[in-house]
């Protein structure tokens, strides 16, 4: 797409304020990216690999937690732990509802299908959720993965209904890498799951962002273990990656990082021409 160029005023010899869709975000302290790990379905493996990983290496990251899972009765205080180490604990929703109509779901259980949820349920647990992680960590503003990326209930889309609660919403599957910051929709944030990668190629993913200038947006599951899962290795060679190059990269959580892109989102960038 060329990049279109809005009339605007030149503030300065050396300086002009001006609007160009597709242009750098001014992304904090010159970042080129922002990046965003996150953790879906509160699997035991990013308790026991992905969460030491990343506070060995200074990272924040997002779990969505699916406030059914095990891992929440059973060890919850490292859950809150992560918290206060600065990670995000973030809604996955209680029971994980995913539409049992779309292929692939033979998994489902039939009392989580979707189809069958009322959205007025989805929303009354959805909120619920919210509440119960305000318990664990205290936290008044957090962000939302939808589960499967499926938002259709019965009797309608129920995200309409709970939005106001979030700060942001992952709401489906995408490359992972956005397009442009200024035309991106906050409540409808795609991401990429990746499942086997290697290191080289989410590397190389995190790098797209970068040329872009925009985020990229991760949803992992489990991180040496469990569900569609990523290595220890390739994990920890991209952490390691976006530790050595902070000044390129600003890792943090989705909450941090859509707070930011929201009030900055219709701002004109600022270039600084140099001679
Ligand atoms: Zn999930």
């Amino acid at each position: 797409m060329a990049a279109q160029e809005a009339a605007a005023p030149v503030a300065g010899s050396d300086r002009a304020a001006r609007t160009v869709s597709g242009a750098p975000f001014p992304w904090p302290h010159g970042a080129r990216a922002a990046v965003s790990l996150a953790y879906d379905d509160a699997a035991p493996s990013q308790l026991d690999n992905a969460i030491p990983a990343l506070n060995r290496h200074g990272l924040k990251a997002s779990f969505y937690l699916e406030l059914a899972s095990p891992t929440i009765a059973q060890r919850m205080e490292e859950w809150r732990a992560a918290a206060r180490a600065g990670h995000e604990l973030g809604n996955h929703s209680l029971f994980h509802q995913c539409s049992g109509s779309q292929p692939d779901r033979a998994w489902l259980q039939p009392r989580r299908d979707l189809d069958t949820t009322l959205a007025g349920q989805m929303q009354e647990q959805v909120l619920l959720a919210n509440t119960l992680l305000q318990a664990l960590d205290g936290e008044h503003e957090r962000t939302y993965t939808v589960p499967c990326g499926d938002h259709v209930a019965r009797g309608g889309d129920y995200l309409p209904l709970v939005r106001a609660s979030f700060v942001a919403i992952k709401a489906g599957p995408g490359s992972g890498v956005i397009d442009d910051m200024r035309t991106l929709d906050p409540y409808a944030v795609p991401v990429l799951a990746p499942v086997g990668l290697t290191g080289a190629q989410l590397i190389a993913i995190v790098q797209r962002a970068a040329q872009r200038g925009t985020m990229v947006n991760f949803t992992f599951h489990g991180i040496g273990g469990d569900h569609l899962a990523t290595s220890n290795e390739a994990h920890e060679e991209l952490l390691r990656y976006l530790a050595a190059h902070r000044g390129e990269y600003w890792t943090d959580t989705f909450r941090s990082i859509m707070k930011y892109v929201k009030v900055n989102q219709d701002k004109p960038t600022q270039y600084k021409e140099t001679k």
